[in-house]
C-alpha cells in the first residue's frame, strides 16, 4: 500500500532553495496527520552535505542521487532519478515546488508515474486519509479542492505561501543510484547564462514593488528601484508596462507572467486587472498607490494611497531612509 509523504528538494548550484524548506514543512504537517514519514529526494552533484538542512525542516529521510550527470538540471535525468526512487518506495504523496524547475519536473513525473497532479496549490489538507489540494482557478476567482485517485498523489506548491517551520528530524541519508547511463540522456546543458544584474528573483522576493502603465516610461522606474534597494525588494511590472517596452517580460507579474506571493506587494500605477491580480493576490499584504480612487486594485489592497505615485514614492523613500 502506498505510504509516506515525499518531496523533491530543489537546489541550484549546490544550495537548497527556500521553497524546499516550505514544501518540507508542508509535508511534515501532512505526515504528522497521517502518522507517516517525510522523505525528500535530493538530486544533484556534490549535494549530499545539504541533507542536514532538510532535516531541520522535518524530513526523516533524504534519498540522495549524487552524480556528475546531475550537475545541471535536465528534465530527463532528474525525472528518471525521482521516478525510480518514488516508484520503488511506493510513495503516497509527492510534493514539488511550483517553480520553473518544479513545473517542468512535475509534468514529466506525472507521465512516468502514470498519476495525477494538482498544480500551483496554496493549501493542502488530509480528508479520509487522502490528500486534498487546494488551488486557485480562473485567475484566483475560485479555489478548487482537488483529490487524486492514483498514487503518488502529486501537487506542486506555490512558493512563499507555505511557512517554512523548523522541526528537527533525523534526516537519515539514503544514497541511491538511478542507474542512468550518461549516453542514454537526450539533453545536455552546453552553457548557462546567468542574469548579471544580481536582481532578486521575483518569485522568491519577500517584498515586491511593481509599476504599471502609470509609471509613464523606463526611466521613471528608477524611483521604484531606489525604494526597492532600501527594502531589499524586487521590482516587478504589469503587462501594460512590459508591452510598452519599459520592462522585460521576465519582470511581468500576472496570469501570463510570474505568480508571486511576497509578504508585501506594493502596486504603483497599476489598475488591478484580473489578469494582474491572478499573479499577486496571494501576497500577504498589498499596498496600492493609484491616483484613481475607483481603481479595482483598491478592492484587493490592505492599504491604499489615492495620490500621484510620483509624489508618494519619493516621500516613502525619504521616510524609509530616516528609519534605516
Ligand atoms: C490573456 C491576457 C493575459 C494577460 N496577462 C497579464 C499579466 O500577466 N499581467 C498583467 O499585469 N496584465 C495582464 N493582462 C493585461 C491586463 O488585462 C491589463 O491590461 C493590465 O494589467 C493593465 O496594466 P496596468 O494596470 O499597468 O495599466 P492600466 O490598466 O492602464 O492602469 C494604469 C493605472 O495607473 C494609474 N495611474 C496613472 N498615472 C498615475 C500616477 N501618476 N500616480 C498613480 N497612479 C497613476 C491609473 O489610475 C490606472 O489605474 C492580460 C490580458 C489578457 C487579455
Amino acid at each position: 500500500m502506498a505510504k509516506g509523504v515525499w518531496i523533491v528538494a530543489e537546489q541550484r548550484g549546490g544550495a537548497l532553495r527556500k521553497v524546499s524548506f516550505e514544501i518540507a514543512s508542508a509535508a511534515r504537517k501532512l505526515a504528522d496527520e497521517l502518522g507517516e514519514e517525510v522523505s525528500a529526494v535530493l538530486v544533484g552533484s556534490g549535494v549530499e552535505g545539504l541533507a542536514p538542512e532538510l532535516a531541520k525542516y522535518g524530513v526523516d529521510k533524504v534519498y540522495v542521487a549524487d552524480n556528475a550527470i546531475y550537475a545541471d538540471y535536465t528534465t530527463d535525468a532528474y525525472s528518471a532519478a525521482v521516478a525510480k526512487v518514488v516508484k520503488e518506495n511506493d510513495a503516497s504523496i509527492l510534493l514539488l515546488a511550483s517553480s520553473v524547475q518544479g513545473k517542468d519536473l512535475g509534468a514529466s513525473l506525472v507521465g512516468k508515474l502514470a498519476t495525477g497532479m494538482a498544480s500551483d496549490c496554496t493549501e493542502l489538507k488530509i480528508a479520509g486519509g487522502k490528500l486534498v489540494a487546494i488551488r486557485p482557478m480562473y485567475a484566483g476567482k475560485v479555489f478548487a479542492e482537488v483529490g487524486i485517485e492514483s498514487y503518488p498523489q502529486m501537487a506542486t506548491l506555490r512558493p512563499n505561501v507555505f511557512a517554512a517551520v523548523e522541526n528537527a528530524k533525523a534526516g537519515a541519508v539514503v544514497k541511491f543510484d538511478a542507474g542512468i547511463p550518461a549516453d542514454a540522456l537526450k539533453t545536455k546543458v552546453l552553457e548557462t547564462q546567468q542574469d548579471a544584474s544580481g536582481k532578486i528573483e521575483l518569485t522568491e522576493a519577500n517584498v515586491i514593488i511593481s509599476g504599471g502603465r502609470g509609471m509613464k516610461g523606463t526611466d521613471e522606474y528608477k524611483i521604484l528601484e531606489e525604494l526597492a534597494g532600501l527594502l531589499g525588494a524586487a521590482v516587478g511590472a504589469s503587462r501594460a508596462a512590459v508591452d510598452a517596452g519599459w520592462k522585460p517580460q521576465s519582470d511581468q507579474v500576472g496570469q501570463t507572467g510570474k505568480v508571486v506571493s511576497p509578504n508585501l506587494y506594493i502596486a504603483c500605477g497599476i489598475s488591478g486587472a484580473i489578469q494582474h491580480l491572478a499573479g499577486m493576490s496571494s501576497s500577504k499584504y498589498i499596498v496600492a498607490i493609484n491616483k484613481d480612487a475607483e481603481a479595482p486594485i483598491f478592492a484587493k489592497a490592505d492599504y491604499g494611497i489615492v495620490d500621484d505615485l510620483f509624489k508618494v514614492v519619493p516621500e516613502l523613500t525619504a521616510a524609509v531612509k530616516k528609519i534605516l
